[in-house]
């Protein structure tokens, strides 16, 4: 059987090495001239490592990426309001987050690979035939195989054609990221916090990510498309967090202009239908969510799994992908949920309103807050 993947993003990449390791041959079209690297950091959940450790490669990313062991929510002035114990999550769910630069990433699962990944080929038709799918690219070319998985990303042009238009949602906030050259603290590489500003969306972090650098993100509440240039940006992350307790003023200072990533923040409305006849959706293709709960990627490497653990143990594609969406949909859902109401928290603003929010936060009982890391982290394969 083979399959052909659309997108060689973190979803798509990791799908050919779950098919691989299982006997089946792929082949990955990524729409990008070449993979770049430069780019941000990344957290991956304690969820998606147990994934990468059942495909055998955790090791390998953790000795690559940075080594969290404590991960806070704080107020600008310092003040905790929630807190993750990186060992305790270890003891509890048998892995841990792993904080580790996109590139490193990308370049760690391209490795995996016997097939090379094809660049510069993006999908713009997809065909049935009563034997197999075909998928057209825009350099006239085509490919063939006996399923298609649609792991082309939150803009998806196979999701689009195959099962209609969907809707994206404006959360409201733009974010910038980058990764800084320096060197940390020992205190400050292996703990790292989500610092909330004074309401309006305002947050930010750095956390190491190996070597000498730093992943660093700042989000703001502001209307989607606002113009900035990466100076003006600069401008306003450095104004922002001039008064925020700790490290951050100083990562702020050490950030190039030029190596800021925009990113306005939009998720996909929730659909239910993830396939039809030969293709299938995985990942941000599929359920798109904002990043507050640091889930997106970690979804779209739990969507590999099972959909290739089902194409495995069912004789034929239908089965296994209807299968695949059970197992998948209500956790992702739930997921883009709470990101979502997240970020809608994060964009309340006014001295009473953030100091009322703050305390609801701090004041979570312990029981939720075991539930929602279970929730999260506690993945049965
Ligand atoms: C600011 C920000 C911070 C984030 N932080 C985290 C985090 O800390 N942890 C986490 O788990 N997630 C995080 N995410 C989410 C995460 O980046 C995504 O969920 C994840 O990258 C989705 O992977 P994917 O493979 O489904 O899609 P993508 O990463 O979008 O990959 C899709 C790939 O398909 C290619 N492509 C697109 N169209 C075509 C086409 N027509 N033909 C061929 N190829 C095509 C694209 O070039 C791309 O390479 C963050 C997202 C943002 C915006």
């Amino acid at each position: 059987m083979k399959a052909i993947i659309i997108g060689g993003g973190i979803g798509g990449l990791t799908t050919a090495i779950a098919l691989q390791q299982r006997g089946w041959q792929y082949e990955v079209f990524e729409a990008a001239p070449e993979y770049k690297t430069v780019g941000a950091g990344i957290l991956l959940g304690a969820n998606a490592m147990k994934v990468y450790e059942r495909l055998g490669i955790a090791s390998i990313l953790a000795s690559r990426g940075g080594h969290l062991e404590q991960l806070y929510i704080k107020d600008y002035k310092g003040k905790i309001l929630q807190h993750i114990d990186g060992n305790q999550l270890e003891q509890q769910y048998g892995s841990r987050s792993l904080p580790i630069h996109r590139a490193t990433l990308q370049a760690a699962l391209l490795e995996q690979l016997q097939q090379p990944v094809q660049t510069g080929k993006k999908c713009i038709a997809v065909t049935e035939t009563p034997r197999g799918v075909i998928a057209r690219f825009d350099d006239g070319s085509e490919a063939q195989g006996d399923i298609l998985v649609a792991a082309d990303g939150i803009r998806s042009a196979v999701r689009e054609q195959v099962i209609g238009s969907q809707g994206y949602r404006y959360s409201g906030q733009i974010c910038w990221r980058t990764t800084v050259n320096m060197e940390l603290p020992d205190a400050e590489r292996h703990n790292t916090a989500e610092v909330w500003g004074r309401g309006n969306g305002i947050r930010a972090s750095f956390m190491h990510v190996g070597g000498n650098q730093v992943y660093f993100w700042f989000t703001k509440k502001l209307p989607e498309n606002t113009p900035y240039t990466n100076e003006q940006a600069l401008a306003l992350i450095q104004q922002e967090l001039a008064d925020f307790s700790g490290y951050m003023p100083a990562v702020a200072r050490n950030i190039n202009p030029a190596q800021l990533i925009r990113s306005d923040l939009y998720d996909l409305a929730p659909i239910s239908t993830w396939h039809k006849g030969r293709v299938v959706l995985l990942g941000d293709a599929a359920h798109a969510t904002t990043p507050n709960l640091g889930q997106g990627a970690s979804q779209a490497i739990e969507d590999a799994y099972v959909l290739v653990d089902s194409l495995c143990s069912h004789s034929d594609y239908e089965t296994a992908f209807r299968h695949y969406v059970t197992k998948r949909v209500e956790r992702a859902h739930k997921i883009v949920r709470l990101s979502w109401q997240l970020a809608q928290l994060t964009n309340w603003k006014g001295a009473f309103a953030v100091a009322v929010r703050n305390f609801a936060v701090r004041s979570i009982p312990a029981g939720s807050a075991k539930r929602q890391l279970d929730f999260l982290y506690n993945i049965t394969l």
